[in-house]
Formats: structure tokens, sequence, C-alpha cells
């Protein structure tokens, strides 16, 4: 899906370098969501895929004495990642790899659990499915958030602004559908409480927007960076009832 390195605005990353973590969430929704999957080997392989700077990478390798490959397309969040992970003493069982969740280099059958917070929709719920499943071993499992319809009835402007930026994004029933389908079975899915999207997410960045407008107030392109943020949140502030995030608890149907 990416060939070539992204340049983002520095704007970009003013706004959320050091951030808790870069899309919603919460310890207490990775750890509903582990808890919903039942058994795994001893010491599972896990991969997590869209890692940023992790913090539910930590909360994993706090969670099962597995190993944890961390995949992020930017080396920038990878190295936070292991600086946390050193500072917790968790460095020994998390490898950072920098790559492109499209082309995921694992072997066949060489993954126990794939996990995935708020990024699988930059490929697509279920063009990631179908992709990782084959590195997955039989019944192995995949959990991910996604951003989910909660509502069918949601008003032309959210409805307009997911058309543009996911078109795909379907509700929770439309997803199990798509999951069934990619050949999985789905254990439990539930969707994140409405705060998720602010405590680590969206309440640091609004702090750090007003002086970042001011500081960017003449040049376009990193103030346009800023306000798709701000609209962003803006828009979850108004209409966050019609969408969210959700969790699919899944394993590898055989
Ligand atoms: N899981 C983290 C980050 C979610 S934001 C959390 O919940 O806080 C999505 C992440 O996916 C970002 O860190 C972004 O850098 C990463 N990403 C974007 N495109 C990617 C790609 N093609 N392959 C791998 N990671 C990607």
């Amino acid at each position: 899906m990416v060939d070539a390195p992204i340049v983002l605005p520095e704007a970009f990353w003013e706004l959320h370098r050091g951030l808790p973590r870069q899309g919603p969430g919460d310890d207490a929704s990775t750890r509903r969501a582990f808890r919903a999957l039942g058994r795994l080997p001893e010491r599972p392989r896990v991969a997590d895929i869209g890692c940023g700077s992790g913090m539910q990478t930590l909360e994993l390798a706090r969670l099962t004495r597995g190993t944890i490959t961390a995949v992020d397309l930017f080396p920038e969040l990878l190295e936070e990642l292991r600086r946390r992970a050193e500072r917790e003493g968790l460095g020994e069982r998390i490898a950072t790899l920098q790559g492109d969740m499209a082309a995921l280099p694992f072997p066949e059958g060489s993954i126990d659990l794939f996990w995935s917070e708020g990024a699988i929709y930059l490929m697509g719920f279920e063009a990631g499915l179908a992709a990782w499943r084959p590195m997955l071993q039989p019944g192995g499992a995949l959990v991910c958030s996604e951003a989910s319809w909660l509502r069918d009835d949601a008003p032309e402007e959210p409805a307009r602004f997911w058309q543009d930026s996911y078109p795909a994004m379907g509700s929770i029933e439309t997803n199990i559908a798509r999951a069934v389908r990619a050949g999985y079975e789905v254990l439990e899915t539930f969707p994140l409480p409405g705060e998720s999207w602010w405590t680590h997410y969206y309440a640091p960045i609004s702090e750090r927007l007003p002086d970042l407008r001011r500081r960017y107030a003449d040049d376009p392109e990193n103030l346009a960076a800023l306000d798709a943020e701000a609209g962003e949140i803006e828009l979850h502030r108004r209409f966050g009832r019609y969408y969210g995030y959700a969790f699919y608890v899944m394993r590898r149907a055989d």
C-alpha cells in the first residue's frame, strides 16, 4: 500500500509527539478484549500492527508472557515505544519492526495472536483480515479495534466525513459478517467507551492546538493539517454517538 516514505507536515508531529497514543483506546479496553480471547499458548507469539508509540503493546506485554513484534511505518514512533519498554523493564519481550501492514514479513502460521488498535482501517478491515490470516497459526487469534457505525441514522455531516475518509466503514454487524466471510469466528465485539477518544488522545491534542495554530498562522500547509485535526475532534464532539471504535475479538476458523 505504501511504497515511499510518507512525509507528514511538521505541525502534525508537533501535535502528536510524546502523546500516550495515536488513536482512541485505553488499557481497560485492551484488557477486556484480551480476556475475551480465552486460551493462548504459554508464551504466545504476538504481532501488534500499527503499534504507534505502543500503549497497547506495553499492556499486552504485561498481560502475556510471550514475545511481541510491534510493527509501524514510522521509526520515530517505534523509538518512543522502545524507550517506554526499556523504562518499564519490558524491552526484552518487545521487538520493533519498521514496515508496512500490507506487506508483513511473517512466515505462514507463525503468529499466535495478531493485535491491532486503531490501525487496520489504513488498509481496510477486510483487506487486513485477509492478508494476515495465513500468517496466523490455525486457530490463532486476531483482535482489532476498528472505526464502526454505531447507529444507522447518521446525519449528513458525519456521513459525508466518513464517506470521504473511510467509505468502507461498516456497522458492527457488517464487520462481523465480513470477518466470517474472511474465515474467522467472532468471539466478541464491544464498542470502546466514549471517554477513550478523549483521555489519551483528543484531550491532549486539543490542549496543544491553540498554540500551534498561532505559530503556524502564516503557513497554509501546516495550518491545514491542524485544521483537519480540529475538524475531526469537533465532529466527534457533535456526532460521536453515531460512530465509534469497536473491538473485534476473532479466531481463525479452520
Ligand atoms: N495502535 C496505536 C496507534 C494507532 S494510529 C494506538 O492505538 O495508539 C495508527 C498507526 O498506524 C500509526 O502509528 C501509524 O504510524 C501506523 N501506520 C500508518 N500506516 C501504516 C502502514 N501502512 N503500516 C504500518 N503502520 C502504519
